[in-house]
């Protein structure tokens, strides 16, 4: 509970009654903060709005082509990478066919799904910078059914450097998905933390982007560069790329300045923002720790479900078959 009250105090925009009523907000277990499970249709959400029905998405008679979406925040530590097992393990639960990119040097992803990356010896940064790669051969299927990864490890920290002389170098990436981008419903794309090549190399595939920000008070700062990039690429690069939205993660419905956090995000960006947030959950670390997603490490955990809304959200929207 401590760090629920100098939350509240240190927040600046908390005054004393704000922060004494933070403190004595009942405590709550994780399985009953909202956003997660527990407001349903027609209630007010997490954000302030009333929580629309996600219906459970149709099932898909073929697959593919993919809709490709970069999973992208220049900060680190926001849940990017958590936000990509998850959201591509609650999408794989509807049926839907879903690569996963890592395309961030750090490996994360692939860490997390239980890939052993020093083990490899062709990753997505042999087919960015040599010729004559099969994509396919490459891809590795996850424990989790339907759910495939493109994976990394700190090799592709090279791949930046070695890009820029290239003909065409934000167009890599685009190239290496082409051939396998029809055999699936979703290819989502862990970024690195920057707006470096490999991003542009993101952006420049993609056809949307979900921005994960964390519910922290600095969680805006760097979002106007974020988006000032996003809209060059549009311009230069890839006409069709859109901002498909943005999802709150480590949201504490007992802190003050979550809430204000998420206040003020859809204050800034209106429905750009999922209705649905994650909430912080130490079952996410745990279930990196084992290599799984949520979805199938704690199932029936409201941060699995969190995930399982996000994924009907994300195709109620467009943004997924
Ligand atoms: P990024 O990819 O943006 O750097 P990660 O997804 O790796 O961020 O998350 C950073 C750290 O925070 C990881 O240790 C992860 O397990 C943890 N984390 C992510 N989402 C949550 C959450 N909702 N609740 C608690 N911890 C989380
Ligand atoms: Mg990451």
């Amino acid at each position: 509970m401590t760090d629920v009250v100098t939350t509240a105090i240190e927040s600046p925009t908390a005054d004393g009654s704000a922060a004494v009523a933070a403190v004595e907000a009942p405590e709550r277990t994780p399985a009953q903060l909202p956003g997660t499970q527990g407001v349903g249709a027609g209630q007010v959400g997490p954000t302030g709005r009333v929580m629309p029905n996600f219906p459970d998405p149709q099932p898909l008679r073929s697959h593919g082509p993919a809709r490709i979406i970069a999973m992208c925040n220049q900060k680190g530590g926001v849940g990017k990478t958590t936000s990509t097992i998850n959201l591509g393990a609650a999408l794989a639960e509807c049926g839907r066919k879903v690569l996963l990119v890592d395309f961030d040097p750090q490996g994360a992803l692939s860490v997390g799904l239980g890939v052993p990356t020093y083990e490899l010896d062709v990753t997505i940064y042999n087919l960015l910078v040599e010729q004559g790669h099969d994509v396919r051969g490459v891809v590795k299927h996850t424990r989790t059914e339907g759910l495939d990864i493109l994976p990394a490890n700190i090799d592709l920290s090279a791949a930046e450097v070695q890009l820029v002389g290239e003909v065409a170098r934000e167009t890599v990436l685009a190239r290496v998905l082409r051939p396998i981008a029809d055999e699936y419903d979703v290819v989502l794309i862990d970024c690195q933390p920057s707006l470096g090549l490999l991003t542009v190399n993101a952006l420049t595939a993609a056809h949307g982007v979900i921005i994960p920000l964390e519910c922290e008070f600095f969680a805006m700062r760097g979002v106007a560069l974020l988006v000032e990039t996003i809209d060059k690429i549009r311009d230069r690069l890839n006409p069709r790329l859109q901002v498909d939205g943005i999802l709150a993660t480590m949201f504490d419905s007992r802190t003050l300045h979550s809430r204000e956090v998420v206040r003020s995000v859809v204050d800034h960006f209106g429905d750009l923002v999922f209705h649905t947030v994650i909430s912080r959950t130490v079952k996410f670390p745990d279930s990196s720790l084992a290599a799984e997603p949520i979805t199938t490490y704690a199932s029936t955990h409201s941060a699995a479900e969190a995930y399982r809304q996000m994924a009907r959200e994300l195709i109620a929207r467009g943004g997924a078959a």
